[in-house]
């Protein structure tokens, strides 16, 4: 009898943090249909930062949200670090987010009638994990040590950020993807969110950026334009 084959694609596939093969959505209103991705593909490795730039309506958040499980695209292919998590029922992806990747959002990602060490805690139960860093270490790597009771609302600008990025990389996410992370924060708070993307991929973590921000850019290891849909 034959032996099976080994499966080289799944080997490679494991190279990556995240992957997205020939992504595509459409949205139809009545007659009018509008094609958001057509046919994206990106791969970002372990210990990169990649920040995807592109005009309004280009895409970026569509393609966000189908990357982190939120959407299904209506074609193509997510895996995160090998494992697919596009067209998988609802509940597969949300295990599979909450255990392999952070969301991080401009509008931040911090329930509001909890504080910053119950956010951490409610993350890393929603994952079914124990915590590989606890509540308090997170946020001394962000430098918010003596905030950990404080609610969201409490908090500057720069230290919701801080803050969102600590429940962000709680479960300590394979892909942390970040939208317009920095976008209202002025330049010293941006500096020292952008510091510590950086140096999350310096300890192997992966980063994909939306962003506007040329100070985003500058720290990205790469840059991919978002055009009508399409990767140029
Ligand atoms: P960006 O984040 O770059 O501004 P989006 O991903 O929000 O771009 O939008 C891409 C295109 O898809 C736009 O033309 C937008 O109008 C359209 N679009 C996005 N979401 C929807 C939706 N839920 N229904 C209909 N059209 C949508």
């Amino acid at each position: 009898m034959a032996t099976p084959k080994p499966e080289p694609t799944a080997v490679l596939d494991a190279a990556y943090a995240l992957e997205a093969r020939e992504l595509y959505r459409f949205f139809r209103a009545g007659e009018e249909e509008t094609l958001a991705l057509r046919g994206v593909s990106l791969r970002v490795r372990p210990g990169e930062v990649v920040a995807v730039v592109g005009p309004s309506g280009s895409g970026k958040s569509t393609l966000l949200a189908c990357l982190a499980g939120l959407e299904e695209p209506d074609g193509g292919t997510v895996l995160v670090a090998g494992e697919r998590i596009s067209h998988r029922p609802e509940s597969e992806r949300a295990r599979l987010r909450a255990r392999r990747i952070g969301v991080l959002l401009q509008s931040g990602n911090l329930l509001p009638h909890l504080d910053v060490t119950a956010n951490i805690r409610l993350a890393s139960f929603a994952a079914g994990t124990e915590r590989r860093a606890g509540a308090g270490d997170l946020l001394a790597g962000v430098g918010l040590d003596g905030r950990s009771h404080a609610l969201a609302h409490q908090l500057a600008g720069g230290e919701l950020a801080r803050a969102g990025l600590a429940v962000a990389v709680a479960n300590d996410p394979d892909i942390l993807l970040a939208d317009e992370p920095t976008g209202e924060l002025d330049g010293a708070s941006e500096q020292l969110v952008l510091d510590l993307l950086r140096a999350r991929a310096a300890a192997g973590g992966a980063v994909l950026v939306v962003t506007h921000s040329a100070q985003v850019v500058k720290i990205a290891d790469r840059v991919l334009a978002l055009h009508d849909g399409r990767i140029r």
